[in-house]
Order: C-alpha cells, then sequence, then structure tokens
C-alpha cells in the first residue's frame, strides 16, 4: 500500500494543498527527500500564483492528483547542499521554476531544453523519479537536483522577481526562439495578465514597438504608462481592430481562456507569427485561409530550458525588469484564486510564504 504524504520521506514538511476539485486550498503537512549527493534544499520565501496553479487545484486539465500543493514560481535562499554541489552555497538568493528534474540525457535534455524533455518532472503534481509526487512551492521547503536551481542577479527582489521564473521565461522564450528579438518589430501582446504584463516589459527592452490587445478599456492608462507599451488595442473595439490589420509581425497570445484566433491573424502583416502560450482548456479553431494567403504561422512555446530561464533572469537583472505584483498571505490564498478568475489581480499574486505559512 502506497505511503501517506506525511510518511513517504524522511522530513516533515508543511504546505497547503487542495483536496479536490473545488480547489480550496488548506493546511497540509507531508514530506520531502533527504538532500542528496546532486541536491540543494532551498527556504521558500516567496512564490507567485501562476494561472496553472488555478487550473490544476480545480483539475481543468484533468490530471490533477490530489492532494495538490500548487507553486512553481517559488524564490528563496540555500539551506543546504549536497556533497556534488559546487555552484550553489548556503545563504545564496535562488528559485525553483516550473520543473523540478528531467532525464538529462534525451535529445531535448542535451541541447538545454529540459522543458521539452519526455521525462520531465514538474516542480508540483508530477511523479517523481521515486514513484512518489511532487508538491509545490505553497510549501516551507523544497529539495531539488542542483541542475534545475536558478539563481537570482543581486539587484532582483525575490519576491517581485518569482513570477519571472513561470511567467517571465514563458515570453522570453518564445521572442528568443522566433525571432522577435531585433529592435523595431512591432510585436502585439494579447491579454494583459501575468504573462502579458511581463512581456510588455521584455520586449520593450529588446527594442520592439509594443501594442497590448484586451478585452478590457480599463487597462489602457496602466498598459502605457506604467509598463510602457507603445498602444493599446481593445479586441471588442471593431473599428480599431480593422485600422489595425496587418500591422503587427508578430502576436505572443497569453490568453489561457477559449478565445477566437482569427481576429488576432488579421493584425499579422505578410509572413507574420502568432506564437500561443497561453494553456485554454478546450481546443482552439485554426482559420486555415489566412495562413495559407499570407503565409502566416501559428506555433507554441512552453517555458524554457534551464540555462534559458538564467539567461532571462540575467537579462531582467540588466535591465531591472520584475512583474508586478500584490504580496498576499497564504490564507488570503482562496480569494485570491477567486480573483485571479476573473482577471481581477495586478498582476501577480505572490505569496509572502515564509511569513505566512502556519497563520
Ligand atoms: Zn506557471
Ligand atoms: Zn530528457
Amino acid at each position: 500500500m502506497a505511503r501517506s504524504p506525511e510518511c513517504e520521506h524522511p522530513q516533515k514538511a508543511f504546505g497547503w494543498a487542495a483536496r479536490d476539485t473545488s480547489g480550496h486550498l488548506s493546511p497540509f503537512p507531508f514530506s520531502r527527500r533527504e538532500v542528496g549527493a546532486d541536491d540543494v534544499a532551498l527556504k521558500i520565501l516567496f512564490c507567485g500564483v501562476c494561472h496553472s496553479d488555478l487550473h490544476t487545484v480545480k483539475n481543468d486539465w484533468g490530471f490533477t492528483t490530489y492532494p495538490v500543493v500548487p507553486g512553481h514560481e517559488i524564490a528563496g535562499v540555500v539551506t543546504q547542499i549536497g556533497n556534488n554541489v559546487k555552484t550553489f552555497k548556503v545563504g545564496d538568493r535562488v528559485g525553483v521554476g516550473v520543473m523540478a528534474d528531467s532525464c538529462k540525457t534525451c535529445d531535448a535534455c542535451e541541447q538545454d531544453l529540459e522543458n521539452y524533455c519526455p521525462k520531465k518532472v514538474f516542480t508540483y503534481n508530477s511523479p517523481g523519479y521515486d514513484g512518489t509526487r511532487t508538491y509545490g512551492g505553497y510549501s516551507d521547503f523544497v529539495v531539488v537536483h542542483k541542475r534545475f536551481v536558478l539563481r537570482f542577479p543581486e539587484n532582483l527582489p525575490l519576491d517581485a522577481g518569482a513570477p519571472l521564473l513561470c511567467a517571465g521565461i514563458t515570453v522570453y522564450s518564445p521572442m528568443k526562439y522566433y525571432g522577435m528579438t531585433e529592435p523595431g518589430g512591432h510585436l502585439g501582446v494579447a491579454g494583459l495578465g501575468g504573462l502579458g504584463h511581463v512581456a510588455v516589459k521584455i520586449a520593450k527592452a529588446f527594442g520592439l514597438k509594443v501594442t497590448v490587445i484586451s478585452t478590457s478599456q480599463k487597462k489602457e492608462v496602466e498598459a502605457i504608462n506604467r509598463l510602457g507599451a507603445d498602444s493599446f488595442l481593445v479586441s471588442t473595439d471593431s473599428g480599431k481592430m480593422k485600422a489595425a490589420m496587418k500591422s503587427m509581425d508578430f502576436i505572443i497570445d497569453t490568453i489561457s481562456g477559449v478565445h477566437s484566433l482569427l481576429p488576432l491573424l488579421g493584425l499579422l502583416k505578410l509572413n507574420g507569427k502568432l506564437i500561443t502560450v497561453g494553456l485554454p482548456e478546450k481546443p482552439l479553431e485554426l482559420p486555415i485561409f489566412p495562413l495559407v494567403a499570407e503565409r502566416k504561422l501559428v506555433g507554441g512555446s512552453d517555458f524554457g530550458g534551464i540555462k534559458e530561464t538564467q539567461e532571462m533572469l540575467e537579462f531582467c537583472g540588466k535591465h531591472n525588469i520584475s512583474a508586478d505584483i500584490e504580496l498576499i498571505r497564504l490564507d488570503e490564498i482562496n480569494t485570491a484564486m477567486e480573483r485571479l478568475a476573473k482577471s481581477d489581480v495586478k498582476y501577480r499574486f505572490v505569496i509572502d510564504v515564509a511569513n505566512s505559512l502556519r497563520g
């Protein structure tokens, strides 16, 4: 018989878990493995609240195993290292993102694209190589293989920096891969939430012209004045959408709900690229005519490898980019999840884990 999460491993741990599809989170004692020779343990100080956490606690994607402790934008300090760990020391400011392990030998891993490893281990809700399940960052500490530990640049704050580990890399990686880094290119950012607002900041640092595409007129002033976007397009305003047709080189589509791609494809120039990074729970309809008629491309991208995530953190450090956050306590997480479901957050909730774990 399987052992209870509390007794699987030798180290006592404590977090907040959802037990069923209500997604309601509550205190949860469990356990973590010992620190192995190649492992790093870190005390969790802050953890971002990603839209994936919300999808997972409610089992929207159909593969949640309860109880589930979410959280994959983890920032903290190193408390213990294994004998083979030379690149980190106790006290270092570090983070853990979406992955906690991978096979390290497949083609993807050899190209530093562990995020595409078929055997990658997600930071939570994933079977680990020892057969037990992984638990995420809404908890007191985590133990991970050294390869999956990220280092925060000196000037990046850990609270506002934490969301870069998922939201940041998820928009940075497609910008690099799909060639969106040349100054002067015109990028549309569809959806101005956790991912979108970081996309605006990173794209501006690359020297792009950025237009935010959103259903909410309310966000216009902030998008331009606070985040630095060049222009703002309300997607329900058909006149303005028409006027903006064929004006963009790229669009990063961060929308996580089901939506139509056709209006977005219309905004692209000849050879334009629409890259989806949100994960709607149902398939989207793909209009073929505009793709064929103007050689447009619809692509996807799934966060990024560890090497690129470290590169992104350095880039954000250099350009002073972090997320705009609302810092919350763990006992506020259920309300925060309800607000997140309504996109009522500017722009990422981050949990002050160390100061609120036990009430
Ligand atoms: Zn995420
Ligand atoms: Zn692999």
